[in-house]
């Protein structure tokens, strides 16, 4: 287990900022989160990590961005509406309800009863109509997955880029799962972001992906800042896998309840273009598909080593934003006893995940030419583009470093008297880490922002 209590994180996220229960104003709805001003900047951070490694840094992967709502063919064809539900059980003592794969001893996780019923599926999707009439011909769905979009644009983005096997599409956004028993603060939610690749290879190259895929989405986990000690990879067995997959591998976080999914990595095979073609007879599809897909698109690419086009296999990486929030938050959090016996907090979160890369503090609130020199140094660190720059005038010196060293601000820069009386103009920054300080020209601060922070290591 974790040695930090989930307790102590949502404290931290509440207190400061980051995260807030959903319509907490009216009683709160369970399994919904808002983020607040910190929590904001953190996602928006590890989405753009993302999408620099997996889309801009490479030449063999597009971005997508579909829309939430989904025709309900879509996830008739891809199994969703036959086959996407958790088995659930009520307990006949306290009338609560559960996942009935997530209980021990056939035991009521909330009060301990063993009177419950027999499982039965409860369907995970969120479903709605489009337009005035609410008749089932207007049923359409809130996407459970982002990877239905792609699959659905497979031909239009092959059309517009003229792309070979292997290829991927990505997709960062919003997805909805009805969960039965949502839980662990931001862990399990309804409503939640994924961050998905699908990468279309040659089905005779499947496993090889697969491998290369579940090493580079553990490096890259670990190149966010998670100690690779509190991540290890676990092969979903038989029973566990999803309906289209051939193979799986999740990467597991240590998180405060337990090693748990943070990522899983999938062979979904030709399933999903499979399910989705038309003229399904005419291809060589060798998974299990829906059959007699009402598709107008033939999703299918011609390989220079095949006759036919045939249809291509896909791996799939799907991470959680809300639990990768959730692990960079667990794992950066350090506390420790200072020699006056207090106890200091802290975040040693990697600065280009921090939600605030600096924050210049005024010495004198009072003094116009420390305030003005204090608020022209962040205007000048802004405009570099790194991140959010704090200016902070709110409490003393002693707090302002408190605060910025439990949301992992990764400098604190004071303007004093020295800075404006001096020819040579120069301020104090204060390290977050090892709490050294050291004096600093403002010339050279301006001009090795990046350095200073460690952005450019
Ligand atoms: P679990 O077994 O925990 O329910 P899953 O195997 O159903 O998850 P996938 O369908 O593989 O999850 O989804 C890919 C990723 O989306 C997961 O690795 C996880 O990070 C995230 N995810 C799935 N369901 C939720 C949820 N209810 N809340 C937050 N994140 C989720």
């Amino acid at each position: 287990m974790s040695k930090i209590s989930m307790e102590t994180i949502i404290s931290l996220c509440k207190r400061r900022g980051f995260i807030f229960q959903g319509s907490e104003l009216y009683g709160g709805l369970q399994g919904i989160y808002d983020f607040g001003p910190l929590g904001v900047e953190l996602k928006n951070n590890l989405k753009q990590a993302w999408w620099r490694d997996i889309v801009h840094a490479r030449d063999d992967v597009e971005g997508l961005d579909s829309s939430i709502l989904t025709h309900k063919q879509t996830l008739k064809q891809s199994g969703h509406v036959d086959t996407f539900s958790d088995p659930m059980v009520d307990c006949r003592s306290c009338k609560q309800r559960m996942r009935a794969d997530h209980i021990k001893d056939k035991k009521c996780m909330f009060c301990g009863s063993t009177d419950l019923t027999e499982p039965r599926d409860f369907n995970l999707m969120f479903e709605t109509h489009y337009g005035p009439i609410q008749s089932d011909e207007h049923v359409a769905y809130l996407r459970p997955e982002t990877a239905q979009g792609i699959f659905t644009n497979f031909k239009n983005v092959m059309d517009a880029t003229s792309r070979k096997l292997p290829f991927g599409i990505a997709q960062i956004g919003k997805a909805f799962r009805n969960e039965i028993t949502p839980r662990n603060f931001i862990f399990r939610v309804r409503e939640f972001e994924q961050m998905e690749l699908e990468f279309f290879v040659h089905p005779s190259q499947d496993d090889n992906w697969h491998q290369y895929w579940v090493k580079n989405r553990l490096d890259w986990w670990v190149n966010q800042g998670i100690h690779p000690d509190h991540l290890k990879l676990e092969e979903q067995k038989g029973d566990e896998l999803s309906h289209y997959s051939k193979a799986t591998t999740d990467i597991l976080y240590e998180f405060p309840h337990g090693f748990e999914e943070l990522e899983g990595i999938a062979n979904r095979t030709d399933y999903d273009l499979g399910s989705h073609t038309k003229q399904q007879s005419e291809l060589n599809i060798t998974a299990n598909v829906k059959e007699n897909a009402a598709s107008t698109q033939r999703l299918a690419i011609k390989s220079p080593q095949d006759p036919q086009p045939l249809v291509p296999y896909v791996i799939e990486p799907s991470a959680g934003l809300e639990r990768g929030v959730l692990a960079i938050l667990v794992d950066a959090y350090q506390e420790e006893t200072l020699d006056d016996g207090q106890k200091r907090v802290f975040l040693k979160i990697k600065p280009a995940l921090a939600p605030i890369k600096a924050a210049v503090i005024p010495l004198a609130k009072n003094k116009a030419e420390i305030v003005e020199l204090a608020q022209s140094i962040k205007q000048k660190l802004q405009k570099i583009g790194l991140g959010r720059i704090k200016y902070e005038d709110t409490g003393n010196i002693g707090k302002a470093y408190r605060r910025h060293d439990e949301i992992g601000t990764p400098i604190c820069i004071t303007v004093d008297f020295e800075s404006i009386e001096s020819s040579e103009p120069s301020v104090t920054i204060r390290y977050r880490d090892s709490r050294e300080q050291k004096r600093i020209l403002i010339e050279d601060l301006i001009n090795q922002f990046g350095q200073l922070i460690g952005l450019n290591n």
